[in-house]
């Protein structure tokens, strides 16, 4: 039987239950998806490699419907981020270093979809180790939002939301540093959740700065992403961050109350229509019966300072295991000095370059102490002042992008300017807590806004609930 499956608005659970009823097959679903992948990866560029065993995966999901063990997850096509180790296949992180580092062991998330049938299509392009917001530091090719084809589609999981946004694949998964998730789907019309700092294991997730990297799910819809969210969701005992069962939260009844912090808004850094749907999103929510107060966060506007001290000092560190020996490029070199220097200048790319630079600045001696402790100190006191402000309201709102997706070229010369586009996301990641982005409208053009929700550590289950409710006020895509 082959119908034609209406991939524009299909969702998780319509093609589990047209898996399940047998109105289509798991192979004829990722056929669908492949065709897709085949008419427009050319031009869009989301993926970087589309996997060669997807029907043989297909039919292993296939079997799970037969045998009766399969759940939500199985048969779906997901894409993953390049910077995700799957056994067997490449994962370059968009690097030349990596270019063709084939992974010898599954991250625990893969296993873990694996283990549920989910079905990996392929890996998608990203900015080069994750760093950029709108993947043109990937050092294979810009891609383009699928929106508009002139135009950035985020970044740094740029590839992952453009191949939801082309109907490439059903959801997809990216990481977020400090707004790669959040970013891209504001970009592309999409929902992206960013978890809680330790509910999602980072075991084969090729790191950046660890201490605020955290996967996460992309998808059309709120629910997918919370599907998608609960099947990544759980402890792993192979990353040391990763939050026992027994120590994460119980929901609680919600405030209904929600939080603006109007003084952090009300820079001129910020595009006049982005404000201007902000106040009718506060209005959607009032009218699904939300109190939008305003409230008063004063140190969260040096977020950002603080990320770009501690961002590049992990990433210094981080990456300093690419030295020509133990993984990838490697470049012959008079002695140890010359190998290193020869590799990692051929193989990392200018903006990674830049960011291994600055944070070996930040943590060297002398100056240690006057940035690095200075940022940790001040990551305490963000983290304390939105602790406090979670007992006043359920969620705090912002639009996820103080910029509307910019065409190519129109920011990369200026890497300050770049930085500001994640202004409204890095404060979640400084603090560990949750966030997500919710497609609020269009502008005239057809360019989509997004607005960007953070709850209270672990409960992300808020998240869903308003974000549910907003959809309702708000419908988009489906
Ligand atoms: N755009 C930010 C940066 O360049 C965030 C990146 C990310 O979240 N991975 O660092």
């Amino acid at each position: 039987m082959n119908t034609k499956i209406n991939l524009e608005n299909l969702t998780i659970e319509k093609a589990h239950n047209s898996l399940k009823s047998g109105e289509y097959t798991v192979t004829e679903l990722v056929n669908a998806y492949l065709n897709v992948i085949k008419e427009k990866n050319n031009e869009i560029n989301a993926y970087r490699e589309v996997y060669s065993d997807v029907l043989e995966q297909a039919l292993v999901a296939e079997e799970m419907f037969k045998n009766g063990t399969a759940t939500l997850m199985t048969g779906i096509p997901l894409a993953l981020k390049d910077n995700m180790l799957v056994d067997g296949h490449i994962a370059s992180a968009s690097s030349l270093i990596l270019e063709n580092y084939k992974a010898t062991y599954d991250a625990g998330i893969i296993k873990q979809l694996k283990n549920q049938g989910a079905v990996f299509l392929g890996r998608t392009n990203m900015d080069e180790f994750a760093m950029g917001s709108s993947t043109e530091n990937s050092a294979f090719g810009n891609t383009k939002n699928p929106l508009d084809t002139s135009r950035v589609p985020g970044g740094s999981s740029g590839g992952s939301v453009a191949a939801v946004a082309m109907n490439g694949t059903l959801v997809s998964l990216g990481s977020d540093t400090g707004g790669s998730i959040r970013q891209p789907a504001a970009f592309c019309g999409l929902v992206g959740l960013k978890p809680s700092y330790g509910t999602v294991s980072r075991f084969g997730i090729i790191s950046m700065g660890s201490s605020l990297d955290q996967v996460g799910p992309f998808g059309k819809t709120v629910r997918d992403a919370e599907i998608l969210f609960n099947a990544i969701n759980g402890y792993d005992e192979n990353d040391g961050t990763s939050i026992k069962k027994e120590n994460r939260l119980q929901s609680t009844p919600l405030k209904k109350k929600i939080g603006v912090p109007r003084s952090f808004l009300s820079g001129d850094g910020t595009d006049k229509e982005i404000m201007k749907n902000f106040e009718e999103s506060c209005k959607k929510l009032e009218a699904a019966g939300y109190e939008i107060v305003d409230v008063s966060l004063p140190l969260i506007k040096y977020s950002l300072a603080v990320y770009y001290i501690i961002s590049p000092a992990e990433v210094s560190s981080n990456l300093a295991r690419y030295d020509g020996i133990r993984y990838g490029l490697h470049e012959d070199g008079k002695n140890l000095y010359e190998v290193y220097t020869k590799t990692r200048g051929k193989g990392f790319g200018k903006e990674v370059r830049r960011r291994i630079l600055l944070g070996t600045y930040i943590l060297s001696h002398g100056y240690y102490d006057a940035y690095y402790n200075t940022a940790i100190k001040v990551r305490d006191a963000i983290k304390d002042e939105l602790t406090n402000i979670f007992l006043e309201v359920d969620a705090i709102i912002t639009p996820t992008s103080p910029m509307m997706p910019f065409k190519f070229g129109e920011k990369s010369a200026d890497p300050i300017s770049m930085y500001l586009a994640d202004l409204f996301s890095v404060p979640a990641n400084i603090a560990g807590i949750p966030a997500v982005s919710i497609p609020s409208g269009k502008n005239e053009q057809g360019l989509p806004f997004g607005l960007h929700i953070m709850a209270p550590f672990l409960r992300e289950d808020i998240l869903f609930t308003i974000g549910k409710d907003f959809e309702k006020q708000a419908p988009h895509k489906i």
